[in-house]
């Protein structure tokens, strides 16, 4: 048993399409809990930092154009094994190799526009949460008998 925070960002096109519930709604439904919720316009340096290994890479530059062109919801997501249970909810990176039944899976097309971002392993989510939020704007808090999820 690890309780662990994540960072989670959903990207602009989830604002678009009014579908910010329906996605927040399935790691409610895991058992994972909310633990900062923010919706805001990244500023361009920060989702440069933000992607920082990808800087080299050919896509990055519509990737950082993409993802500051709207709103984000940005989310830390708490709970048991949280980093890589996010991670499974969320579905490989690109949308056709997502499983059915993953967010990326049934919710995406094209990879650039793959919905969500998740933090890939306890040093990113510490640094990417740190990026995003201040200390005092993560909240733990019970919400009841959570044993038996997740
Ligand atoms: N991406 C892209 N083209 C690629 C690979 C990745 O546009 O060929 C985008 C995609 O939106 C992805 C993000 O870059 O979510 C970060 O890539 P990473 O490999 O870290 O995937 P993730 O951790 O998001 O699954
Ligand atoms: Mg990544």
């Amino acid at each position: 048993m690890a309780n662990e925070k994540t960072y989670a960002m959903l990207k602009p096109g989830v604002l678009e399409r009014k579908i910010v519930g329906e996605i927040i709604s399935r790691f409610e439904k895991k058992g994972l809990r909310i633990a900062a919720l923010k919706l805001r316009k990244i500023p361009r340096e920060l989702c440069e930092q933000h992607y920082a290994e990808h800087k080299d890479k050919p896509f990055f530059s519509e990737l950082v154009n993409y993802v500051t062109g709207g709103p984000v919801v940005t989310m830390v997501i708490s709970g048991e094994e949280a980093i890589s249970t996010v991670r499974k909810i969320c579905g490989a990176t690109k949308p056709a190799e997502a499983a059915p039944g993953t967010i990326r899976g049934d919710y995406g097309a094209v990879v650039t526009k793959n919905v969500i971002h998740a933090s890939d392993s306890p040093e990113s989510a510490a640094r990417e949460i740190k990026l995003f939020f201040e200390t005092e704007e993560v909240i733990d808090y019970p919400t009841g008998d959570e044993t038996y999820l997740v």
